[in-house]
C-alpha cells in the first residue's frame, strides 16, 4: 500500500498542484517568508500580503536593517505579530550570524527565532530540495488516516522519495491533498486520487453489511 501512495499522490499534484507564488522560488528567504506567514494565517490571504511585504523586503539584509514599527506595519493584516517579531529576529541573526545566507540543514535552522521542526523540514525541502519531511497540521492528518498511525514524522520520513526534487513535489503534494480533499471534517473519500491506498478511505468503502 506504501508503495502505491506516492505514484498516485504525485500523479494528483502533476495534474491539480495549486499554483502558489512560493512554489515558483527556490530562493530560501522568499520559501521562509511564505512559512511564516502561512502558519495560522489562510492561503488567500498570504497570497495578498506576499508580494507586497516582499516588495518592501526584497532580502534578507533589507529585514535586518528595517525598523521594527516598519515591519508591523508591513505585516498588518495578517495578525499574529509575534511571527513578524521571530522573522524581523531571524533576519538580523542570519545577517550577523550567518554571513546573510539561510542555513540549508534542519539542525541549525531550528536555531534561528520562530524556527521549529517542521519551519526546518519545509525550509530545507522546499528552498534547498533536501530530502526532509515537513509535518504541517494537514500533513499529519492525511498520513494518520492514510497510514493509521500515530508516529506521524516517522511514517512520513519513510515514505519520502529519494531524490530530492521529487520529495519536494511529494511534500507540495501532500500539504494539497490536505488543504482540498483530505480536509478536516468530511474528506472528500469518494473522490480521492489516492483512495486505493488508503486505510481510512478502504475501509469506508467496504460495503455495509444488509440487517
Ligand atoms: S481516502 Fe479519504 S481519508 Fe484517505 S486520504 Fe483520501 S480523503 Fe483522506
Amino acid at each position: 500500500m506504501k508503495a502505491l501512495f506516492r505514484p498516485l499522490l504525485l500523479k494528483w499534484y502533476r495534474k491539480s498542484a495549486r499554483d502558489l507564488p512560493w512554489r515558483r522560488t527556490r530562493d530560501p528567504y522568499r520559501v521562509i517568508v511564505s512559512e511564516f506567514m502561512l502558519q495560522q494565517t489562510q492561503v488567500s490571504r498570504v497570497e495578498e500580503y506576499y508580494p507586497k511585504f516582499l516588495a518592501r523586503y526584497p532580502t534578507v539584509q533589507h529585514l535586518a536593517r528595517a525598523r521594527p514599527k516598519k515591519v508591523r506595519e508591513t505585516w498588518e493584516g495578517l495578525g499574529y505579530y509575534a511571527r513578524a517579531r521571530n522573522l524581523h529576529a531571524l533576519a538580523r541573526t542570519v545577517v550577523k550570524d550567518h554571513d546573510s545566507a539561510i542555513p540549508s540543514d534542519t539542525e541549525t535552522l531550528q536555531t534561528l527565532p520562530g524556527v521549529g521542526r517542521y519551519t526546518a523540514g519545509a525550509v530545507a525541502c522546499f528552498a534547498f530540495e533536501k530530502r526532509e519531511a515537513a509535518v504541517d497540521t494537514n500533513v499529519k492528518r492525511v498520513v494518520e488516516r492514510v497510514f493509521r498511525t500515530k508516529n506521524v514524522w516517522e511514517a512520513t520520513e519513510r515514505i519520502l522519495p529519494r531524490r530530492g526534487k521529487t520529495v519536494w513535489e511529494f511534500n507540495q503534494a501532500l500539504m494539497d491533498l490536505g488543504a482540498t480533499i483530505c480536509v478536516a471534517r468530511k474528506p472528500k473519500c469518494p473522490v480521492c486520487p489516492v483512495r486505493s491506498a488508503c486505510k481510512t478511505g478502504l475501509k469506508e468503502r467496504r460495503p455495509r453489511k444488509r440487517q
